[in-house]
């Protein structure tokens, strides 16, 4: 697969990292895995997105460092400048790192402050908007490249409610509108 083919279907407006300032390229193609890896077959042989947009770019991966990493911890980002090659070492301190901030800090870190945040304030708002307009929780998880649960939290306000924007929580709603009865 040349290049070209190859990132014409990315969404090249997924969310901006602090390590790269640029914005990740979504992966679309194919829908990511548990850990948020899209898998992808070209020639019969499977692989991960992100490993393959690598290997497009810089050449097959060597022995010595067989591992490709994300700068912007964003598994389903597959920009080749926000990745790396590692050494399965490298790879396994990614994860040690990546599984510790999930279950320790992560509650003391509000919104984009988080190290693992893959969003900004301004999508969290963007994603509210467009879900309140009626578009599909499921198609903005395809697109921001996140899980259909962080969406769902998201516009229910579980996570990020210090953002704002409209939240579909029944207990806010009825809060907010005026009662049925007195239209
Ligand atoms: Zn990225």
């Amino acid at each position: 697969m040349d290049i070209e083919t190859f990132f014409s279907t990315v969404n090249k407006n997924g969310p901006c990292t602090d390590t790269g300032k640029t914005r990740c390229w979504i992966w679309t193609k194919t829908k990511p895995g548990k850990l948020g890896y899209c898998r992808v077959r070209i020639g019969g042989k499977k692989t991960l997105a992100h490993r393959l947009a690598y290997e497009i770019v810089n050449g097959e991966l060597t022995k010595e460092k067989p591992c490709v990493l994300h700068k912007c911890d964003n598994p389903s980002c597959v920009r080749p400048d926000h990745l790396f090659a590692g050494t399965i070492s490298d790879n396994n301190a990614d994860k040690v790192r990546k599984l510790r901030q999930s279950r320790g800090k992560a509650h003391s870190f509000p919104g984009s402050t988080h190290p693992a945040s893959h969003l900004i304030e301004s999508q969290v708002l963007e994603i509210r908007v467009r879900c309140s307009n009626g578009e599909r929780q499921k198609d903005l998880s395809f697109q921001f490249g996140i899980s259909k649960q962080a969406i769902n939290d998201i516009v229910r306000g579980r996570r990020w409610l210090h953002v704002g924007g409209p939240i579909h929580n029944s207990r806010i709603r009825v809060l907010n509108e005026t009662p049925r009865n007195e239209r």
